[in-house]
């Protein structure tokens, strides 16, 4: 059984006993205050490519839903990048209502949720496993999600939740399922250095947060929170790490 979580005896605020990377000082979410951002252009613009039938399966982890890639016919890079990233999963944050769900949050406002694409290098690091914890390991692009019309990619996805109820449960993805489908039109984005928002909160993620948000329905949300915890039959109602102090770190944006 998980020893975190998001309820009061095993949440974001206890972490750091049993997970010390989590009391560091670049640690992940953190609030973006746009007053304070830095304009920055870089050599070659940020670009992804990702090839059909990637993903796979999708799992109720416990704590949410994760979609898993065999990511070897997917490519991100450029930007604030200097190798290759391959994708190897995508999952989402949520809150009970709209008025939170996101990790990050913009000059103090939060979304109704996030979802999170982990990539990892591979130009440098043989697998994902070196990777995971090693400075420049990790790119996760983060997406913002906003109560609208209904997103058809995230559609795709609550078709198979409702298969996957309760914790460790898996099923098979269709084929077509784009992840470019959930990223925003607008590309611009903030860059900053940071870490995984959930135990062991590595300090080796290369952050990309997309300025504008994506619509998802009410009725997508509500799928998210009919997923159930491991060992009760609780509701996953929230699961997000508040924001972390930013520290010495700037954060750039990228038009
Ligand atoms: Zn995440």
């Amino acid at each position: 059984m998980a020893d975190w979580g998001y309820d009061p005896h095993n949440g974001p605020d206890t972490w750091a006993s049993k997970y010390p990377q989590a009391g560091g000082q670049n640690q992940s979410p953190v609030d973006i205050v746009t007053s304070s951002v830095q304009p920055r252009s870089f050599e070659s613009s940020l670009s992804w490519r990702y090839g059909p039938g990637i993903c796979k399966t999708i799992v109720n982890t416990g704590c949410g839903w994760r979609v898993d890639v065999q990511g070897s016919d997917s490519d991100l890079s450029g930007g604030p990048l200097s190798d290759s990233y391959e994708l190897v999963q995508f999952h989402s944050h949520w809150g009970s209502d709209t008025s939170c769900g996101s990790e990050h949050t913009i000059d103090g406002k939060s979304f109704a949720g996030e979802l999170h694409f982990v990539h990892w290098n591979r130009g440098k690091f043989a697998t994902c496993t070196d990777a995971v914890p090693s400075p420049t390991g990790l790119t996760v692009i983060a997406v913002f999600l906003e109560e609208g019309e209904k997103n058809s990619e995230i559609e795709k996805l609550c078709e198979t939740i409702a298969k996957i109820p309760e914790k460790d449960n898996r099923t098979d993805l269709p084929e077509d399922l784009d992840p470019v489908g959930m990223y925003p039109a607008d590309h611009s984005y903030w860059t900053y250095s940071g870490s995984l928002t959930t135990p062991p909160c590595y300090e080796s993620v290369t952050w990309i947060v997309f300025k504008n948000p994506i619509t998802v329905s009410k009725e997508q949300l509500e799928c998210f929170r009919q997923m159930k915890k491991a060992c009760d039959q609780d509701f996953i109602l929230k699961n997000f790490r508040p924001p972390q102090s930013l520290n010495n770190r700037e954060i750039f944006e990228c038009a």
